[in-house]
């Protein structure tokens, strides 16, 4: 956890929250026996979850992107910072033997491991997610659907992606922590934007952003479908689910606040 750095949203601790609520998907709600899951499979999921920002800078790929950052450059614009946390993990372990837990796997082992990692890391790409979700859907409504054999890969994916975006099916007090650390590290980005005259990003502006019909639209339009898809193969999440309409009715409360608090914090 040591390259985690200290941002208000993408630190250890959402690492560690990501691993955990893998670890209860795979457990509590049945994973390890749906997809027949074995100890490497287990240990990939959980590895993915835990190294899935590392290094993150706080800043997001739009930003690295149009501020010609060094990483945008090496990844071509490409999931840039999903290429780059396994790319940091997978070197760390190769170059010091003392953390290297791969090195004495057989090498078609060691390659189908590695390969498993990383497509979950790339999984957690927000660009590919209403893309990935639909196929996943489709896959899951066919007869010759195989969550232990060949859709496997596909659901360790959204495991691992669904976990990611999991904070608003917590209980309310949880999630709205990490909403606020989530959009400070977003005005922070957006303070940057302002500063290098580019376009500020969607949820970046802290002078028109509210927070709670913010919420609103991540619940209906990306968490809400995400985890109805995880209900499609995981029947034991339901309970769960419920959640995400409550707390949906929480923040639908507090819309009229946060235009006051808006309307307060104007720039002169
Ligand atoms: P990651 O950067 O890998 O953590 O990807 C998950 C993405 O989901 C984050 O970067 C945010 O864009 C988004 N996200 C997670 N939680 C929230 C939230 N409470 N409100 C808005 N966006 C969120
Ligand atoms: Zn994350």
């Amino acid at each position: 956890m040591k390259g985690y750095l200290d941002n208000p949203y993408h630190s250890k601790v959402h690492a560690q929250d990501v691993a955990q609520t893998c670890n209860f998907l795979l457990s509590k709600c049945k994973f390890i026996e749906i997809g027949q899951l074995d100890e490497q499979d287990i240990a990939c999921v959980l590895i993915a979850g835990a190294i899935h920002d590392y290094g993150h800078p706080g800043l997001t790929n739009a930003f690295l992107i149009n501020s010609r950052n060094e990483l945008a450059l090496t990844y071509n614009d490409q999931s840039v910072l999903e290429m780059y946390h396994p790319s940091q993990c997978f070197k760390i372990a190769w170059g010091n033997q003392k953390v290297n837990i791969f090195e004495n796997l057989q090498f078609h082992k060691y390659r189908r491991i590695r390969e498993s990692i990383i497509l979950m890391v790339l999984s957690t790409d927000m660009a590919h997610h209403a893309s990935e979700l639909a196929i996943t859907n489709s896959r899951i409504a066919a007869p010759d659907f195989e969550p232990n054999g060949k859709d496997k890969q596909r659901l360790m994916d959204l495991i691992v992606h669904s976990s990611d975006v999991s904070n608003p099916t917590k209980s309310f007090e949880i999630y709205k922590q990490w909403t606020e650390k989530v959009l400070a590290e977003f005005w922070l980005q957006g303070d940057k934007e302002r500063d290098l005259g580019l376009p500020i990003s969607y949820l970046c502006n802290r002078f028109t952003t509210n927070t709670a019909e913010a919420q609103v639209g991540f619940i209906d339009y990306v968490v809400k479908p995400t985890f109805a898809c995880v209900l499609g193969f995981l029947p034991a999440y339901e309970p769960f689910f419920q959640n995400l309409d409550k707390n949906k009715a929480k923040w639908q409360e507090l819309i009229e606040y946060y235009k006051q608090q808006l309307a307060s914090i104007q720039p002169k």
